[in-house]
C-alpha cells in the first residue's frame, strides 16, 4: 500500500514556519506582507479558491485584499487595477485569479504584473528565470509538488518521470523543475500516442491533464510515485448532498500499487496555497531587504 504524500500536513508545517518568519521580520519591515488577488467575474470554483487563499494569508500574518471586478469589466479597467497594485508599496504580491472571462486578454494582464510581485510565477520573466535555473518567483503548483516530493524523501536523480499535461500553469514548469532535479522527463499531452505505455514506463507519474480518473491501475507499474494534480468536483449522487472531489488518478485502484501517492483532496491543492504564501513572504523580504533573492523559506523539518 502506497505511502500518502500528505499536502495538508506539509502545508500546515509551512504555515507555522512562515508565521514565525513574518513575526520575526515585521518590526524591521514596518508593515506586514501584502497579497492582492484580482478576480474578474463570478466563476464559483474561483470564489472558493480566493476565499481559501485569503484565509491562509490571515493564518500567517499576510494582509490580503480581493479586488473583484464584474464579468463585464473591460481590459482597461483590470489593467488599471494591476497598475495601481504595482505602484502600491504595501502590496508585495499580485495574483490574477484564472480563469477570467474570454472577453479579456489574460496574456496581456499577466504581462502587466510587476515581475517582483508575480507570486504566481506566470510572468514571462519569471518563467524565463525558471528555464535558465535562475532565482525568481516560481509557479506555485509545481513548486508545491517539488516540496511534497522532497519532504517524502523521493530521490529524483536519474528517475524516469512522466508529466501528463503541458500547460504553462502546471505541466511545463513541472517538467522543467523535474529536469533541474536531474530526473529524465517525458512530457505527455492530448496528442500523445499510447499514453498508457508511457505511463507504465514511469517511475514518477505527475497527472495534470484535467481529466477525471484518466490514470487507472493498469497504467501504473508497481512501486511508482504518483502525484495527482487534477481536481474535479463529482456531481452529488443525491439531491441535497455535496459532490465529492476527485483527481486525474483513480485513487482507490492505484493506491495499492504505488510506492507513494497524493490524495485528492489534501495533496497538491494545499501545497499550491502554501507556495503562494511562500512567494508572497519571499517578495516581502526582498522588498524590505531582510532576505536575499535566493533565500527560499526553509522547508520545515
Ligand atoms: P489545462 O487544461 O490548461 O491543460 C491540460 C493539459 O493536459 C494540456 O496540456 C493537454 O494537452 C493535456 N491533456 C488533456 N487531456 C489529455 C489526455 N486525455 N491525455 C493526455 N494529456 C491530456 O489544465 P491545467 O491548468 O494544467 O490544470 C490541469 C489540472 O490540474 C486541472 O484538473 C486543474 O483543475 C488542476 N489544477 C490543480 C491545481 C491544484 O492546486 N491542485 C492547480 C492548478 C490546476
Amino acid at each position: 500500500m502506497a505511502k500518502r504524500l500528505d499536502g495538508q500536513m506539509l502545508a500546515a508545517l509551512y504555515e507555522t514556519s512562515l508565521r514565525a518568519s513574518v513575526a520575526q521580520h515585521l518590526a524591521t519591515a514596518g508593515s506586514p506582507p501584502g497579497l492582492a488577488v484580482v478576480r474578474v467575474g463570478d466563476d464559483p470554483a474561483s470564489g472558493v479558491y480566493v476565499r481559501k487563499k485569503a484565509q491562509a494569508c490571515g493564518r500567517v500574518g499576510i494582509k490580503s485584499q480581493i479586488i473583484h471586478h464584474p464579468a463585464t469589466a473591460s481590459q482597461q479597467e483590470v489593467l488599471e487595477s494591476i497598475r495601481q497594485l504595482n505602484a502600491n508599496p504595501s502590496c508585495d504580491g499580485i495574483l490574477l485569479q484564472l480563469p477570467i472571462p474570454a472577453t479579456l486578454d489574460a496574456r496581456q494582464l499577466l504581462l502587466a504584473v510587476d515581475p517582483d510581485k508575480d507570486v504566481d510565477g506566470l510572468h514571462p520573466l519569471n518563467l524565463g528565470r525558471l528555464v535558465r535555473g535562475e532565482p525568481g518567483l516560481r509557479s506555485c503548483t509545481p513548486a508545491g509538488v517539488m516540496a511534497l516530493l522532497a519532504h517524502g524523501g523521493i530521490a529524483l536523480e536519474g528517475i524516469r518521470a512522466l508529466v501528463i499535461g503541458r500547460s504553462i500553469l502546471v505541466g511545463q514548469p513541472m517538467g522543467i523543475m523535474l529536469q533541474q532535479a536531474n530526473a529524465t522527463v517525458t512530457m505527455a499531452h492530448s496528442r500523445t500516442r499510447n499514453l498508457s505505455d508511457h505511463c507504465r514506463q514511469a517511475e514518477l507519474l505527475v497527472a495534470a491533464a484535467g481529466q477525471p480518473g484518466l490514470v487507472g491501475a493498469d497504467w501504473v507499474r508497481p512501486g511508482t510515485v504518483v502525484v495527482d494534480v487534477g481536481i474535479h468536483r463529482v456531481p452529488p449522487q443525491r439531491q441535497g448532498t455535496r459532490g465529492r472531489l476527485c483527481g486525474d488518478v483513480r485513487f482507490a485502484a492505484v493506491e495499492p500499487l504505488a510506492s507513494h501517492i497524493t490524495p485528492v483532496p489534501g495533496g497538491v491543492g494545499p501545497m499550491t496555497v502554501a507556495m503562494l504564501l511562500c512567494n508572497t513572504v519571499q517578495a516581502w523580504q526582498q522588498r524590505c531587504g531582510s532576505g536575499v533573492r535566493t533565500a527560499l523559506v526553509p522547508l520545515p523539518r
